[in-house]
């Protein structure tokens, strides 16, 4: 009799669990609740699918806020063995100027059903519509959602890669919860994320407007280069992203979410300050544009600095180079891109094994790492889900082997 192995969940992490078990001689099942298999690796794709990163591999591991529990697997099936898979799989892939991998196409598409055709063709049997209500032990309990019937199952291993809490239109709902005691989840907090302020009216204009290489940093942390866009709840961009970590760190400690920026960072201030001087013959709004304060960097000046140094140039370019923004929050976790926090890695063993049910193997964004974007939270999905894989195989080959079925 073969083994049965249930997958819940048929996004990145999910398939490639099931990709490596389809080199053993396992049924392996993968239950998903939504119409179609990985809608969020599909979102992803819309705006350029952005795979995984190519530098060092000592670098890139440094990314993760759990890069010593993720090192041995990310090192394993890095950028390189991804872009490789992906060429098995008939697509192409490029390394952009910043470093991160895309496939050629840019969408997750055809790579998504390229990909689940192999799995196919390999015997893994997807059962869509397909919610997992309840898991007990080695038992599995669904509703159909075609046929409003709730129905239960045995299996042999189970492998969870139900996401995390963002986007839950998208499938991961984070339901998934209730089925794990409280203190094996840390709680999922918003990561990838913009961040919330509340604006003066005279802000309204810059809506939407960069602020165009600038440099951001949290008090005692690494400064970050590249462009924040101005909403109207806040700051919002990669460069806002990279700072998530250190910002959540602040709350944690109880203190005000505070980011400091340096609006023109190519000049010292000494420089910047010869630029602002005032001048007769010149309208003040002049002087700083020509100073490289464009409408959306003036604005935040006007907003953030006290008018009595608008006219001193000295003051005024030590704060246009370290201009602190007091901030109220994230965005809702429903919006952010990712999230931090989940299963702990202390409840896990070293193969992903849930330590209170032997049967349950854990992966992907529904683990408590944390990384910016990049590539690297896919990569982080894609290994974890294959480190699983390989564990379910291991436990079961042990199982077998011992003679305990
Ligand atoms: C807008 C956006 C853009 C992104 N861009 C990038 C990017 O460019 N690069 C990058 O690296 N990452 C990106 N990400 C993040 C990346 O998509 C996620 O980290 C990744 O999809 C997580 O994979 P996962 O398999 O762990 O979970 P998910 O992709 O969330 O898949 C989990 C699956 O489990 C199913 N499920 C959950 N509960 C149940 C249940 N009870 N029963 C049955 N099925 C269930 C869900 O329906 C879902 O299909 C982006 C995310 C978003 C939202």
């Amino acid at each position: 009799m073969k083994k049965r192995v249930a997958i819940i969940g048929a996004g990145p992490a999910g398939l490639m669990a099931a990709e490596v078990l389809t080199r053993y001689d396992y049924d392996v099942h993968v239950y998903e609740q939504k119409p179609s298999a990985a809608r969020k690796f599909l979102m992803a794709g819309k705006t350029g699918l952005n795979i995984s990163h190519a530098e060092p591999v000592a670098q890139f591991i440094q990314r993760y806020d759990q890069a010593d529990w993720l090192a041995a697997w990310i090192k394993q099936w890095d950028a390189n063995w991804i872009q490789q898979w992906m060429k098995d799989l008939g697509i192409e892939s490029y390394i952009g100027s910043s470093c991160r991998v895309f496939p050629v196409e840019m969408k997750a598409a055809p790579l998504l059903r390229a990909w689940l055709k192999r799995l196919v063709e390999h015997g893994v049997i997807f059962h869509y519509r397909h919610q997992c209500l309840k898991l007990s032990s080695s038992e599995l309990q669904f509703k159909n959602l075609i046929k409003e019937q709730v129905e239960t199952q045995q299996f042999d291993a189970i492998v969870m890669a139900c996401g995390a809490v963002s986007w839950s239109q998208l499938g991961s709902d984070g339901a998934w919860q209730q089925w794990l005691s409280q203190d094996e989840i840390e709680a999922f907090q918003a990561s990838n994320a913009g961040v919330e302020r509340t604006w003066s009216k005279f802000m309204q204009p810059v809506f939407g407007q960069p602020l165009k290489r600038v440099e951001a940093w949290v008090e005692g942390q690494a400064k970050t280069m590249g462009d924040i866009v101005i909403s109207h709840y806040g700051l919002e961009s990669g460069l806002i992203y990279k700072q998530g970590r250190a910002l959540r760190q602040q709350v944690k400690n109880g203190q005000t979410m505070q980011l400091y920026l340096d609006l023109i960072p190519d000049q010292t201030v000494e420089q910047l300050a010869q630029k602002l001087k005032p001048s007769k013959k010149q309208s003040l709004s002049n002087v700083w544009r020509k100073a490289g304060l464009d409408h959306a960097k003036a604005s935040l000046v006007r907003e953030l600095v006290a008018k009595d140094l608008w006219n001193d140039p000295l003051a005024l370019a030590q704060q246009v180079k370290h201009l602190a923004i007091a901030l109220t929050g994230f965005r809702p976790i429903e919006e952010a891109i990712s999230c931090a926090g989940g299963i702990k890695r202390d409840v896990l063993s070293e193969q992903l094994q849930l330590k209170s049910n032997p049967y349950v193997f854990c992966c992907g964004e529904m683990l408590d790492w944390d990384a910016p974007t990049g590539g690297y939270l896919l990569t982080a999905c894609f290994a974890t889900g294959r480190a699983a894989g390989e564990g379910v195989h291991d436990y079961l080959a042990a199982k077998i082997e011992q003679g305990k079925f």
